[in-house]
């Protein structure tokens, strides 16, 4: 099972993070822990690892309980009930152009690496934490037979971008990168369309510093020139000044071919489900020397790990509809994560109860019965959610 596992190696020896990894470590920083509180997060810890930056704790916490992005990075009894039904990888392509276990896909024209279990700091609504996930960091021999594959599959072409995402590719050893870089010139010599790639990361949030301070894992980046940076970023307090050097950092480093700079964040009832709150959020991070784009604002999956903070998707649609008078370039689009692929819907689009579930299509226009239920239900499982036995997309998907 993978637990986005920690490992000494996966970040470069010169320079060690500066990231905490004990319930004592983190009181040390915020004292308002109490004695019966850090019983229960030590309880949780012990079965759902528990790593956060000093940075984030130091820049961006509160030493204050009722700091609300506490729950998104603290461990909390919440994260007991999750039964860890939550299948996001299972659903692929009946054929792909690689098979492998990091190589993730649901689109003819996109796929996902997964290339590494780890990230500076684990989310406490992570939905890989409970998750069958290839253990550690891909290794150069992984990324050469992945490559040696896709430069031999006829499928090749139709592949538009490759997403880089892990857990967190910006905290691999810049050698991995840098490889993933030289055999992505390789493969782009092999297809008619140049095939992208986009990076999907927390580091800058959770560890700029690491960014900002490690010369080969820019040199990796400056090589594999990203057409996008995805960031997770999920509340105004976590766009600090380093974030902003992050950004321009990137985005100078990306000198001949400047990245896009796009913001992805899942919404969180009482953290930032109000939209005065996001678009302070985007402002923020707008108001530097690199242009920022709102990309997905995620509605929370059907079994996610937090249940108080979930939302119902009428209410996610609500803020969507808040959000939406703006200029398009300042409107982001809410999309429903499924284990089929992602369903985006627009701010005044009619959601229908059909019995208890909605009927969405993802992009592709797969046909996915989506539950209405509030709150997180331990019953709602994959046999809840199928691609409807009248699908006519082509697309079948393996047996549950
Ligand atoms: S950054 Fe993403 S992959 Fe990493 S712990 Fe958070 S949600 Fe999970």
């Amino acid at each position: 099972m993978g637990t986005l596992a920690s490992s000494a190696d996966v970040l470069d020896a010169s320079l060690p993070a500066p990231l905490l990894t004990s319930i004592d470590e983190l009181r040390a920083l915020l004292p308002a822990i109490t004695d019966d509180r850090a019983a229960v997060m030590r309880e949780v810890a012990a079965r759902y690892q528990f790593r956060l930056p000093r940075f984030y704790v130091e820049k961006v916490l509160h030493n204050d309980a009722a700091d609300p992005l506490w729950d998104l990075a603290l461990p909390g009894a919440a994260e007991i009930y999750d039964a860890g039904t939550e299948r996001w990888d299972a659903f692929q392509l009946p054929v792909r152009v690689v098979e492998h276990p990091r190589w993730i896909q649901k689109y003819a024209y996109e796929a996902l690496l997964r290339t590494t279990d780890f990230c500076s700091g684990l989310c406490r609504y992570c939905y890989l934490k409970n998750r069958d996930v290839t253990p550690g960091v891909i290794s150069m021999q992984e990324i050469d037979a992945i490559f040696d594959a896709a430069e031999k599959s006829p499928h090749r072409h139709a592949l538009r971008e490759i997403i880089l995402s892990g857990g967190d590719p910006m905290a691999i050893p810049a050698d991995r990168l840098e490889h993933f870089a030289r055999r992505m010139e390789r493969l782009n010599g092999t297809v008619n369309r140049r095939i992208t790639v986009n990076i999907h990361t927390r580091e800058p949030v959770w560890n700029p510093q690491r960014i900002l301070s490690s010369k080969p894992l820019q040199q990796a980046l400056r090589r594999l020139a990203p057409s996008a940076y995805v960031l997770h970023v999920v509340h105004p307090r976590e766009v600090t000044p380093e974030l902003h050097q992050a950004m321009e950092l990137l985005s100078e480093l990306g000198r001949q071919r400047r990245p896009l700079m796009l913001i992805q964040h899942p919404l969180f009832r009482h953290i930032n489900d109000d939209a005065r709150i996001i678009t302070s959020m985007y402002d923020l991070l707008d108001s530097g020397k690199v242009v920022v784009k709102p990309y997905y604002l995620i509605h929370p999956f059907p079994d996610g790990t937090l249940p108080h903070h979930r939302l119902t998707l009428l209410e996610s649609q609500r803020i969507l509809r808040d959000l939406a008078s703006a200029p398009g370039s300042r409107v982001p689009l809410l999309t429903i994560p499924t284990p089929m692929g992602k369903c985006v819907i627009g701010p005044y689009e009619t959601l229908v109860d059909r019995g208890g579930y909605y009927l969405l299509h993802t992009k592709d226009g797969v046909p996915v019965k989506y539950t209405i239920a509030a709150h997180y239900n331990p019953v709602e499982t994959r046999v809840n959610i199928p691609i409807l036995s009248d699908d006519s997309s082509g697309q079948t998907a393996p047996e549950a």
